[in-house]
This record gives structure tokens, C-alpha cells and sequence, in this order.
């Protein structure tokens, strides 16, 4: 009897992963499909000042317009696009897209996120370069988003694409900055500009529990020593812009300011 009910409980299993292999051939057939039809669109959250609101910049998240699924978020497809290796080519049409928009910006910056996968390329500054030229962008108003895992990877090769980046004004961002690996030693190892406090300290500060104080205004003061600016990333409450104004950060983002969206604030 338990071996039967064993085999049923395997049955159902194997139903689920078939399912869910299906799902994903399906999905990465779409993706394919969404490369050839460029089928995202990028979406644009403000990056402000906490003290007057004002707009200093936009990140760029991707969107895809899928024609049955309606309009996807990053979470539902970019671990098969990395696993598949067609997040390099996503990310080109995104970048495409973004950079045109650069071109018709006359201030502020636009920051993209890019997967670590385009530092194993040693031609990924070159080829962002030369975007920005064929479209007429400046490329010192381009910001790079990278997490710590890009910084693990091939580092020589990484460095260099970042350093001839940052030699032609695009500045590096590191995002999620306190989830990864917390090897603190990149943080002057690599040309780092900004460091995004991640989501996760930011919504600590609404308990007002002293120990989210204490970390966030740990890692302020580690920037600060390093010379290097800070955003806060996922900022939803008064109460929270507050508390980041009082220690030190006047960098922020997120909904209390403006959700991602198709147009560009201001
Ligand atoms: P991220 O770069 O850390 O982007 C911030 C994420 O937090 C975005 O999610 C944004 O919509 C969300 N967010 C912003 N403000 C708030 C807030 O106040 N509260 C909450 N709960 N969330 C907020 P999104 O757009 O779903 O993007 C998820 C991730 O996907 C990004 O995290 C980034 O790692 C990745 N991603 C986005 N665009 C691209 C892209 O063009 N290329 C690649 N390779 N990855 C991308
Ligand atoms: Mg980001
Ligand atoms: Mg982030
Ligand atoms: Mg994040």
C-alpha cells in the first residue's frame, strides 16, 4: 500500500516537472521569439533628491510586452535568460532603447542594469561606446548597475571594461549593495561610483529597530570614508525618507517617489 501510494506521490511529481520543463521550453521559445520583435519596453523609475524631491536621475527596468502574457517583470523570465545566454541580447535591445532616449535627454542620467555575463566579453565597453555614439548620447550621462556576483567572475577582464567606462564618464553603481557576498575589499579594487543600499535595510527603518539604524549608517560611513555617493533603494515611506535624511543619505528611490514607468519624470 505505501509503495502504491508512493507511486501516486511520484506520478503527481513527475506531472509537476514535466509541467514546469514545458512552461519553460515555452518561455524560452517566446524569448526568442521577443528578441527577433524587440518586445521591451523599458520602464523609468526616478532616482531624487529626499530633501526637495527633485529628479536627479532615472534607472531603466526592463519590461516585456509579451502578447499573451501581457507586460512581464525581470522576475518572470531574466534566470531563463541568463541560463539560456539570451539575456546578452535582451540587454542590447534594452541599452539600444535607452541610449535613444539619452539622446533626446538634455539632463539628468539614466542608469541600466547589467547582467555579469557581459564582463566574460572583452569588447562590452567598446560596444556600449559605440552606442552612444551612433546614437549621439553623452555617455557621462549613462550610469552602469552591476551586483557583486559581476565583480567575482574574471575580474581583470571586468576591470578593464569598467575603467575604459569610467574614462569616457559612465559611472558604476553598485546595486543591492549588502545582499552578495560583502567582500568588501572591491569596493576599491574596482572604479565604483555609487553604492545602492538595498531594499531590504531601507524597509528595516520603518520598525525603528536600532539594529537597521546601525547597519544603514554603517554602510553610509564606509561610503562616505571610500568617497563614494549612496542612493537607497526601495523607499516606500515618509517615515523612512526621514530616517535616511537623519542619517546622512539624501539619495533615494522608490515608490514614495515614482513607480517604473514607460516615460520619464520632468
Ligand atoms: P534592481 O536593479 O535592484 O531594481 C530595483 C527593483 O526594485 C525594480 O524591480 C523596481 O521596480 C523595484 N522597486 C523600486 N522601488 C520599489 C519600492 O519602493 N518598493 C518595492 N517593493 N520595490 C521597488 P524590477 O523592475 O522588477 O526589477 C528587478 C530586477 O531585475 C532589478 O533589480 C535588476 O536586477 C533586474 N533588471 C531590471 N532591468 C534589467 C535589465 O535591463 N537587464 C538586466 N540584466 N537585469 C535587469
Ligand atoms: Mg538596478
Ligand atoms: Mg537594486
Ligand atoms: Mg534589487
Amino acid at each position: 500500500r505505501a509503495k502504491a501510494q508512493g507511486r501516486d506521490r511520484s506520478a503527481v511529481f513527475d506531472q509537476v516537472m514535466r509541467e514546469t520543463a514545458l512552461h519553460s521550453l515555452e518561455l524560452e521559445a517566446d524569448l526568442r521569439r521577443a528578441i527577433i520583435h524587440d518586445e521591451f519596453v523599458p520602464h523609468y523609475q526616478p532616482i531624487v533628491d529626499m530633501t526637495d524631491g527633485r529628479v536627479i536621475g532615472h534607472e531603466a527596468l526592463l519590461r516585456w510586452q509579451h502578447e499573451r502574457r501581457g507586460l512581464l517583470a525581470p522576475d518572470a523570465f531574466i534566470a531563463l535568460g541568463e541560463d539560456s545566454g539570451l539575456i546578452e541580447q535582451v540587454d542590447w535591445l534594452m541599452y539600444a532603447q535607452v541610449v535613444r532616449r539619452l539622446a533626446q535627454q538634455p539632463k539628468g542620467y539614466l542608469s541600466v542594469n547589467v547582467s555579469p555575463r557581459h564582463f566574460s566579453s572583452a569588447d562590452f565597453a567598446e560596444r556600449l561606446l559605440d552606442l552612444c555614439r551612433t546614437h549621439g548620447a553623452d555617455p557621462a550621462q549613462l550610469r552602469l548597475e552591476i551586483t557583486e556576483v559581476a565583480l567575482l567572475d574574471d575580474a581583470p577582464r571586468t576591470l578593464r571594461s569598467l575603467r575604459t567606462l569610467r574614462e569616457h564618464g559612465v559611472l558604476a553603481q553598485l546595486d543591492d549593495f549588502g545582499t552578495g557576498f560583502s567582500a568588501l575589499s572591491y569596493l576599491h579594487r574596482f572604479p565604483l561610483s555609487v553604492l545602492k543600499i538595498d531594499r531590504s535595510f531601507v524597509s528595516g527603518l520603518d520598525s525603528d529597530q536600532p539594529e537597521s539604524f546601525a547597519l544603514v549608517r554603517a554602510i553610509l560611513a564606509l561610503a562616505n570614508t571610500l568617497g563614494i555617493e549612496t542612493i537607497a533603494e526601495g523607499v516606500e515611506t515618509e517615515h523612512q525618507r526621514r530616517a535616511l535624511l537623519g542619517l546622512g543619505c539624501r539619495r533615494g528611490q522608490g515608490y514614495l517617489f515614482g513607480r517604473p514607468a514607460p516615460q520619464l519624470v520632468n
